[in-house]
């Protein structure tokens, strides 16, 4: 028998969705889960970078970090990353705001720079494989590891796609 239900009226929910944590809050007091989760897990942090001696610029090269997994887009071994990659930068909320090479779809760069979550990204669309499908990250770009060049070709390896944004519609809202 079906159990009897209250008959204690329920205050009415509100139409209004909760604000997600990451336009409600400053990147300091994000959690630790909330803080992981807002990488979308594009890869592209993770490709070598060249600084012009000259003008300090930063360029980015299409060859990947040793432990750049050019597949899964993501790193081999993250809980060890610095032991094994001293020159691996951790993101903390003061990096993001200091640091001038984010590309402009990392999701840190966009909620430091007060602008909300695009379609593709994991926490808005609820998989990992938007990143793929929308041109985000870098699978399919990545033309090899570190070790597989001399630094004198480093370079022509120097692409400009890191830095850019395609801003690529969301094919669900043709629907
Ligand atoms: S660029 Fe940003 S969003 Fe992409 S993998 Fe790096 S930290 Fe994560
Ligand atoms: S060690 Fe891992 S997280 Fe760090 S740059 Fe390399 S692939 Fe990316």
């Amino acid at each position: 028998m079906a159990e009897a239900r209250s008959k204690t009226p329920r205050p009415p929910a509100s139409l209004k969705a909760a604000t997600p944590f990451w336009r409600g809050k400053v990147l300091e007091d994000f959690s630790p889960a909330e803080w992981e989760s807002l990488c979308d897990g594009c890869g592209r942090c993770c490709l070598l970078k060249l600084e012009d001696e000259d003008t300090a610029e930063i360029h980015y090269t299409d060859i990947g970090c040793t432990l750049l997994d050019a597949g899964t887009c993501r790193c081999s071994d993250y809980a060890r990353r610095q032991a094994r990659v001293p020159d691996c930068v951790r993101l903390t909320p003061e990096a993001v705001r200091s640091l001038p090479w984010l590309p402009p779809t990392c999701g840190y760069r966009l909620v430091r720079d007060g602008h909300d979550l695009p379609w593709w990204h994991p926490l808005v669309s609820g998989t990992r494989r938007t990143v793929h499908e929308a041109g985000i990250s870098v699978r399919g770009k990545v033309s090899g590891t570190e070790e597989e060049f001399e630094t004198e070709e480093l370079p022509d390896r120097i692409v400009e796609w890191p830095g850019q944004d395609p801003r690529s519609p969301d094919p669900r809202a043709a629907k």
